[in-house]
């Protein structure tokens, strides 16, 4: 049987509210070979009784679940996020088709054609996965690359959480074992191959890139603190769909830096004035 391609991956779950929602994703997780669980604000007992009882062999993986009190800190130090949704109407950025999104996801794993060096250690990828009751909010979908979403028929598209995460899972089996080809993008010539395989930058540092331009921008009167959350959103958007890498947020917080310098000192300079 083909070896399944190998990176760490992690499922999120946002403030799950049912005790056998999360037993039976922690079984699913180890059905199908992931890494680990991340739990974002329960607001039910995940070591309880009854996620004991629905976790079967996915005991273990569960009692080793993280908790964290944010989905921004559960993603820190991820690379590549899939957020999934069911709802149709206003995503903040494409939804794709499981295949599509997903193959993406396994991208990041896969080694340059062309320049076959050794790879630093890997920032795990994730797949998040909202509440029962609401699924995930627009900022929080945002937080991701891509997001998924499962086809269903037009009048009712919002699956019971642990279904979704197992459709969405047994998508995942399929690709990373190559019994179907990754589709999302050709692969690299060798020219491309650099810039195509730059592994998206981690989650915090785009967050801290963000932060920094939002203040920068707040101080120069760009944004306004009124509609700074929505402009935002834009800027974030389009970064997430650029898949901005390590040294291009280094870059993006460099200017930020030496904008922020240069404008204080002209302050300054008027005020000595
Ligand atoms: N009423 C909620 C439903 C949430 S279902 C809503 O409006 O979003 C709980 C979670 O299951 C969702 O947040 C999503 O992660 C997943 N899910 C449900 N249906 C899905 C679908 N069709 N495609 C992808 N994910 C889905």
């Amino acid at each position: 049987m083909a070896q399944a391609i190998p990176i760490n991956l992690q499922v999120v779950l946002v403030e799950p509210a049912g005790p056998l929602n999360v037993g039976s994703v922690a079984r699913l997780c180890a059905n199908f070979g992931i890494d680990g669980l991340r739990l974002v604000a329960p607001r039910c007992d995940p070591l309880g009784e009854e996620a004991r009882r629905m976790a079967v062999h996915g005991v273990e993986l569960l009692e080793r679940a993280s908790l964290w009190p944010t989905l921004e800190a559960a993603l820190a130090d991820c690379d590549r996020v899939v957020a999934t949704s069911g709802r149709l109407e206003g995503p903040p950025l494409p939804l794709l088709p499981p295949a599509d999104a997903l193959a993406w996801l396994l991208e990041g794993s896969a080694s340059p054609q062309a320049d076959p060096v050794p790879q630093p250690k890997m920032a795990p990828g994730a797949l998040v996965f909202g509440r029962e009751d609401r699924g995930l909010a627009n900022g929080e979908l945002l937080q991701a690359g891509r997001l998924l979403q499962i086809g269903t028929g037009p009048s009712y598209s919002s699956l019971n959480l642990s279904h979704a995460v197992a459709v969405v899972l047994h998508e995942l089996h399929t690709l990373r074992r190559g019994e179907r080809s990754l589709t999302a993008s050709p692969p690299p010539t060798a020219a491309e191959g650099a810039m195509v395989w730059a592994n998206p930058c981690r989650r915090h540092d785009l967050e801290a890139a963000l932060a920094d331009a939002e203040a920068l921008l707040l101080e120069v009167g760009f944004l306004l603190p009124h509609t700074s959350r929505a402009r935002m959103a834009k800027l974030r958007a389009l970064l997430q769909r650029a898949q901005v890498s390590e040294g291009e947020v280094a870059l993006l917080r460099g200017m930020v830096c030496q904008l922020r310098w240069a404008s204080r000192r002209r302050a300054r300079s008027e005020s000595d004035t």
